[in-house]
């Protein structure tokens, strides 16, 4: 690939969006947690409840992690959240920094060996 000429951010749309949607499920599992298990606990058979919802709530994040830590980045083709055995759910690639909301912002969607360098 021709790193020199700038690519239309529009075309890491479709891998973006996914790379989105993966981090949505992974944040809603997250927050869910505290919610379901007050539920379980209010309920009179609150000691199995509680350990359904718990089992149920470790095997969705079991599932989310995954799915986030395999996406690959539209630009660069590397695990967009991953570096080595390192998990991070980021704004940005952890290989080549492409911003999870680049094809919405535009400008920062070209690759930074493609940026003339700054003066100071
Ligand atoms: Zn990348």
């Amino acid at each position: 690939m021709d790193k020199t000429k700038p690519i239309n951010p529009i075309a890491y749309q479709p891998g973006l969006k996914k790379i989105r949607k993966r981090r949505w499920f992974l944040w809603a599992v997250i927050c869910a947690y505290l919610p379901a298990m007050m539920i379980a606990l209010d309920s009179p058979d609150y000691r199995n409840r509680a350990t359904v919802v718990f089992c149920v709530w470790i095997a969705l994040l079991i599932i989310a992690v995954v799915f986030a830590c395999i996406v690959r980045c539209p630009r660069c083709g590397e695990c967009f959240h991953t570096h080595g055995p390192t998990f991070l759910p980021l704004r940005r690639c952890l290989h080549c920094a492409l911003h999870i909301n680049a094809d919405k912002r535009g400008a920062e969607a070209i690759s930074p060996q493609a940026k003339p360098p700054k003066k100071k």
